[in-house]
């Protein structure tokens, strides 16, 4: 929901606030006056600006650049210690949790053990737990703390910080910010994990220089972020982006959510497993057989990896199939949102050139003609940092979002 602001004079010098704090996170260390030049604003407005956030902290000055006549213009850049935030990412059986500055570069991680089944009241206990151990493992003091953000899978609703459904966890309609921000009095933020490392590379990756981007995720499911028309898009329900189950031949196999022919049941890391333990059984992969014995027990994508660096035909066929059914699936997302990126990440892309070279075919083959022409695909396993990063910056891209889309939470960010 959007929220209107009373007073257009307020709104006003929101907007140019914004606009000079990205410029000089982005382009910093930059002079007051190239940054008037490059926002269109008077250099009175800057200065007046640059004045709030100096006070403020969020940005400070360092040295001096170029002079063309007159005095060294001083340069700014954004204070990465003017705060911090607690990014985590939950897991069906951990939670990985970092402390981040406001560039988002992780200062301190720990990863501690979870398990929702004792019910959401003690789920929510270790979470809060948890986040206080990384914040005093780090040594810097919980007053310097503007925010916690957590990712997780599933149907999440960002807005109200509640988890609408989560497959991993059990859960349906389960509060979430809410009584964290009780145990920890500070505002909590909560998205879908994919969300969050979209976010991340919108306001901290590549990202930055786009406004039409897809994020695609694959491991043991597939997942999807958007940023169109330079806005992260979440759809009426915070669903959006539920690439894993859109359906590829409907009598397909049967896939976790109880339908069949979903584009994870094809593609992701389990169905890779599952291909080859059937190749196994018909007894067509000697060199994944001797790897793990008929049955095919314990059978793991990084061994069905290294068979097929090993030169066993089926493990090779097996990767580059489901990779092309991930290609497939992108060049139908190529051609219905038009992007300039696509950023390819996940535990999944482990899996390395024999699965992602067919899905770059299968793009160039599939998108509807031109549109693949133009089209960045970069390649970005994501660990554990990188969800961390993702988590944390949903808080962070509240310092720097547009105040018209902002909530009101962020201390930092009062003038
Ligand atoms: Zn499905």
């Amino acid at each position: 929901m959007l929220r209107l602001r009373t007073g257009n004079r307020e709104l006003i010098k929101d907007l140019n606030r914004n606009l000079v704090l990205n410029l000089i996170k982005n382009r910093g260390p930059i002079s007051r006056t190239q940054i008037a030049k490059e926002a269109r604003l008077s250099l009175a407005t800057v200065s007046g600006v640059t004045a709030t956030l100096l006070k403020n902290g969020l940005i400070q000055p360092v040295g001096q650049g170029e002079s063309s006549g007159g005095r060294k213009p001083v340069l700014l850049r954004l204070d990465p210690h003017a705060g911090y935030v607690v990014g985590l990412k939950v897991t069906e059986h951990r939670l990985i949790c970092a402390l981040t500055d406001l560039d988002a570069n992780v200062v301190h991680r720990s990863t501690f053990p979870f398990d929702a089944a004792p019910g959401v009241k003690a789920a929510l206990d270790s979470t809060a737990q948890a986040i206080r151990a990384v914040v005093a493992e780090s040594g810097i003091g919980l007053d310097k703390v503007i925010g916690v953000g957590i990712g997780l899978s599933g149907v999440i609703d960002g807005e109200a910080g509640i988890c609408r459904y989560s497959a991993i966890l059990g859960w349906r309609d389960v509060k979430i910010s809410e009584p964290l921000e009780k145990r920890l009095k500070l505002p909590v933020y909560v998205d879908n994990d994919v969300n969050t490392l979209t976010i991340a590379e919108q306001w901290f990756g590549y990202g930055r220089e786009h406004d039409h981007f897809l994020v695609v995720t694959i491991g043991r499911g597939i997942g999807m972020g958007m940023v169109v028309n330079g806005q992260f898009y979440r759809g009426a329900f915070g669903g959006a982006g539920e690439f894993g189950h859109t359906t590829m031949g409907e009598d397909g196999p049967l896939c976790d959510c109880g339908k069949r022919g979903c584009l994870e049941a094809w593609a992701a890391d389990p169905a890779v497993v599952r291909m080859a333990v059937e190749a196994i059984q018909r007894g067509e992969s000697p060199g994944l057989a001797r790897l793990l014995g008929e049955g095919g027990d314990g059978l793991t994508l990084d061994l069905v990896v290294s068979a097929a660096e090993g030169g066993d035909r089926t493990a090779r066929e097996i990767l580059a199939r489901s990779g092309y059914r991930l290609g497939v699936g992108i060049a139908n997302l190529v051609s219905i949102f038009n992007p300039q990126l696509v950023i390819v990440g996940g535990e999944g892309v482990r899996a390395g050139e024999f699965g992602l070279g067919p899905m770059r075919e299968a793009i160039r083959q599939h998108a509807f003609n031109g549109l693949a022409q133009g089209l960045e695909i970069i390649i970005e396993p994501s660990g554990d940092d990188a969800w961390a990063r993702g988590a944390a910056s949903l808080v962070l891209g509240e310092v720097f979002k547009s105040p018209i889309y902002r909530g009101e939470q962020i201390s930092l960010l009062a003038s």
